[in-house]
């Protein structure tokens, strides 16, 4: 074990699925062309005042209950003042010393049960997005279509201790958005960012380290691998009695290591100050009642009951249950089929595996639940075997049919009949005399060779547990002379 220890906080800035702009009533939506959802108020332009959006407080509402923060009654708005281009007031809106949520925790991805606290969660405004043309080394261009989009940004207390617990809460925290459907959660789109902060401490002391922050993260592979570097990096400076500075470091997934943003000396100085041009934000208790009452079954919750009232290991109902979609699914699977286990094996794997190649949502598999849940069935009566089974399920998810009209059309049923089975077997046994000859001599090792023979002469069709029987038997025959 190394004598330091890593101390890990997350920031993480999700974008909130309103119909419209945090303070105007420009469209919230993704893939526009550039600066044709604008307007003064989000641009900024003089004169122009702000209006909250009502749903985009539900969504954060929504979010600190679910995560046990306590809820501000009355919060605050404040300026961060700051130059760059791609922010049109040269201030963003945010809320600094009264956030909305705060003190509350993640309930889910505690590797060994640790339980990581959330500092607070508190209203923000996105800024627009800059563009750099690749072949055009002299222009920057800037998008504003984003400016004004409404964040949460969630902060954690600095308990995480290892870059996979790192990943593995910011997944949670993912998968808690969306179950609250207050955020789509799409990393590469942008719709979810993750900010990370490091040190590292002799292990035993109490005190922080300095801390680093790397931003730009875009898939939870890019934080587990950008923490382990940092901390070796660190570790390493450490140890050579050099100290760690305080920066902003940006990471390069292409190089897989970290370069340095900003330093100290260069750090901002916000001049953060209240809104005047915004109330303070009253949130009523009746609110936050209603909002508590209405919150759907969280992962945490669904994960557990799937572990307990259906027998499905630990790792696979945290899998089933990272979405509501796919749980729902395979919920739906297994009343049809009435077999969790084997419903849990179809979904991880050959769902799954259809919605990594196709690149889809599970809304848009063709194989709706009720045929995949048909299609179990048939397998545990014996109607088809495993691998005819998942061949079958490749033409539902290409044709949408349902799978007993596959097996009608294509003859791919199994085959259960002794004569057929029979006919198959008398065929390999008359192809291969020496064999029969050796086996009926007392070599029983050949018996297995022979099941395989026949089994692909019935183009893996036939009923595996009566095709064995029927060997013997009709073996035993020749025995006899028959
Ligand atoms: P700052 O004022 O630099 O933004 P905050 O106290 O707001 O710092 O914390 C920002 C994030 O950094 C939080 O997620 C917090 O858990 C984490 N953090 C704070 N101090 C440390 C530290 N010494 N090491 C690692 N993470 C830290
Ligand atoms: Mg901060
Ligand atoms: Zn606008």
């Amino acid at each position: 074990m190394s004598d330091y220890e890593p101390v890990i906080g997350l920031e993480i800035h999700a974008q909130l699925r309103t119909r419209t702009k945090l303070f105007c009533g420009c469209p919230a939506e993704f893939g526009a062309d550039p600066n044709t959802l604008i307007c003064p108020v989000c641009l900024g332009l003089p004169g122009a005042l702000p209006v909250l959006n009502r749903r985009a407080v539900e969504f954060a509402v929504r979010l600190g209950v679910a995560t046990e923060c306590a809820i501000a009654l009355r919060s605050e708005f404040a300026r961060k003042n700051y130059f760059y281009p791609d922010c049109p007031k040269n201030y963003q809106i945010t809320q600094y010393e009264v956030p909305i949520c705060s003190g509350g925790r993640v309930p889910l991805g505690g590797e060994g049960g640790a339980t990581v606290r959330i500092k607070r969660i508190h209203l923000e405004e996105d800024a627009g997005k800059l563009l750099h043309p690749s072949d055009d080394e002299t222009s920057s261009f800037v998008d504003m279509n984003r400016a004004g989009i409404p964040l949460v940004e969630i902060v954690t207390e600095p308990d995480i201790r290892t870059a996979a617990h790192a990943a593995a809460v910011a997944q949670s925290i993912r998968s808690i958005l969306r179950y609250l459907d207050i955020c789509d959660g799409n990393m590469e789109e942008g719709s979810l960012r993750c900010d990370v902060n490091v040190s590292v401490r002799e292990r035993g002391t109490r005190d922080l380290g300095v801390k680093t922050e790397i931003k730009n993260l875009n898939s939870f592979k890019a934080v587990e691998s950008a923490i382990a570097f940092e901390i070796k990096r660190q570790e390493t400076l450490k140890r050579d009695d050099k100290k760690v500075e305080h920066a902003t470091l940006l990471w390069n997934a292409a190089s897989q290591t970290c370069q340095l943003m900003r330093s100290k000396e260069t750090a901002h100085d916000y001049r953060y100050f209240p809104e005047p041009d915004l109330q303070v934000l009253e949130v009523s208790a009746e609110t936050v009642e209603r909002i508590k009452q209405s919150l759907p079954e969280l992962p945490s919750a669904r994960e557990k009951r799937f572990e307990s009232e259906l027998g499905i290991p630990e790792y696979d109902a945290r899998l089933l249950t990272s979405s509501t979609d796919i749980a729902d699914y395979f919920e739906l699977v297994t009343r049809e089929c009435g077999d969790a286990k084997a419903a849990s094996n179809w979904v991880m794997s050959e769902v799954l595996r259809e919605l990594n190649e196709r690149r889809i949502e599970i809304s848009r598999l063709r194989v709706t639940p009720e045929h995949l849940g048909r299609l179990i069935l048939m397998v545990k009566n014996g109607a088809i075997n495993t691998p005819t089974a998942k061949d079958v399920f490749r033409t539902m998810a290409e044709t949408g049919t349902d799978p007993q009209r596959i097996i009608a059309d294509t003859g791919l049923g199994q085959i259960g009949e002794d004569a057929e089975l029979d006919s198959l077997i008398q065929k390999v046994l008359d192809d291969n005399p020496k064999v029969c000859a050796d086996y009926l001599a007392g070599k029983e090792k050949l018996f297995k060779w022979l099941l395989g023979q026949t089994m692909k002469a019935s183009g893996g069709r036939a009923n595996p547990k009566r095709l064995a029987d029927r060997l013997e038997i009709l073996l035993e025959k020749r025995r006899r002379g028959g």
